[in-house]
């Protein structure tokens, strides 16, 4: 058995050997068994999912459809065509990828070779650096300020002592977990860099802004989006990168063929005919964001962020983050956690629904108030 064990070992990637296993959340519907919760009880703030889910007409698309027999079309016709007028841009651009985390895998392995350099702008989105370290290159940190804008002179100054090694530039905007977006100014000058500026803007639609129309001035942005947030799609996996022309040639070859599936092709082009059902739903969750953050930045334990996506991040000023967000699980109400530097007092809440918001807000009352009678 033991030497089994060494045999594997010989055999595997030893960068894989050594790396730390990805901590995905733990599913609600497990964790509803665990606390004892009926599943529709949980209140599922932590992970960024839209509460008023797809469209109807995604359900009736995906009932009517007849092809699920059939291999998806790996070219995206239809689709790509139907998201120019929502871009504003050529189709030509646009890859869909089995939600935007296979878009970030095929950029990685498009351009790194082992040891090349990422340039990740923590803290930030975790599958940059998960992604950079399975194509064996070096992920090269620059923590954002205290505000969590990038730093931008320190970027530069890693991006030159990088010399030839450096190839991508990763920049989450507006950024997950604090929800802040990068100025025009701020992009227009990383787009001087000699490397490609990645620019993931999973949450544009909260934000009300995106540079997609960027990119066909420029030859190294390229702008990652999603239907996962504003059109509710996140369990049908549908994403996609918007490249420069000559980059999207060299990335249809490496994707995998059939990797969004009939079902999510169906799903997007229904959301693409429905845009006003689900525009109302975004405007609903950003006016849910601006009163959720007032009745936050009430607690005096709690320093909460302003932010342009479907998200507040709060840095806990009582008591451990940890025990926060346990007791708040113990409440059937889910929010993010983060076990690493910098985030270890701060907890993510994703914005629900207006009746969401209020039981998080009496759950915090009661935990801040059971703290206050402790310290007495
Ligand atoms: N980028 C960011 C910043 C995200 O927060 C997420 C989802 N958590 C993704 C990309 C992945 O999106 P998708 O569901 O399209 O893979």
């Amino acid at each position: 058995m033991a030497d089994d064990g060494m045999e594997l070992q010989r055999l595997l990637r030893p960068d894989i050997a050594t790396m730390e296993e990805y901590t995905p959340i733990v599913p609600y519907e497990v964790l509803a068994r665990r606390l004892g919760i009926p599943e529709e009880r949980i209140i599922k703030l932590d992970a960024n999912e839209n509460p008023y889910g797809p469209a109807p007409q995604v359900y009736e698309a995906l009932a009517a459809c007849k092809r699920y027999n059939i291999y998806p079309d790996p070219g995206q016709t239809l689709l790509r065509e139907a998201i120019e007028p929502y871009l504003g841009i050529a189709k030509e651009h646009v890859i869909f990828g089995n939600g935007s985390d296979e878009i970030i895998d095929l950029i990685m392995r498009l351009f790194l070779t082992p040891g090349d350099a990422v340039i990740n702008l923590p803290p930030t989105f975790g599958m940059y650096s998960y992604n950079a370290s399975l194509c064996a290159a070096s992920v090269v940190s620059v923590p954002r300020r205290s505000d969590f804008s990038p730093d931008v002179e320190a970027i530069e100054r890693t991006v030159h002592a990088a010399g030839e090694r450096a190839k991508l530039l990763i920049v989450n905007s507006p950024n997950n977990p604090d929800g802040s977006s990068i100025t025009d100014l701020d992009l227009e000058r990383l787009l001087r860099l000699p490397v490609i500026v990645v620019l993931d803007e999973a949450y544009a639609e909260f934000a009300g802004r995106s540079f997609v129309s960027w990119v066909p001035q420029h030859w190294n942005l390229v702008v990652l989006r999603t239907f996962s947030k504003w059109a509710g799609l996140g369990g049908l996996r549908i994403g996609y990168g918007v490249f420069p022309l000559p980059i999207a040639t060299e990335l249809w070859k490496i994707k995998p063929p059939y990797s969004v599936n009939v079902a999510a092709q169906e799903a997007a082009l229904a959301s693409l005919r429905n845009r006003d059902y689900l525009s109302a739903n975004i405007e609903r969750i950003i006016r849910e964001r601006e009163r959720l953050l007032g009745l936050l930045q009430q607690f005096s334990g709690l320093k909460a962020y302003p932010s342009q996506a479907n998200f507040i991040l709060c840095r806990v000023l009582r008591g451990e983050s940890r025990n926060l967000k346990d007791y708040l699980a113990g409440q059937g109400i889910l929010v993010r956690y983060y076990d690493k530097p910098g985030l270890q007092d701060c907890i993510r809440i994703s914005v629900g629904k207006p009746e969401h918001s209020d039981a998080l807000v009496s759950a915090l009352s009661m935990y801040f108030a059971g703290l206050e009678s402790v310290s007495v």
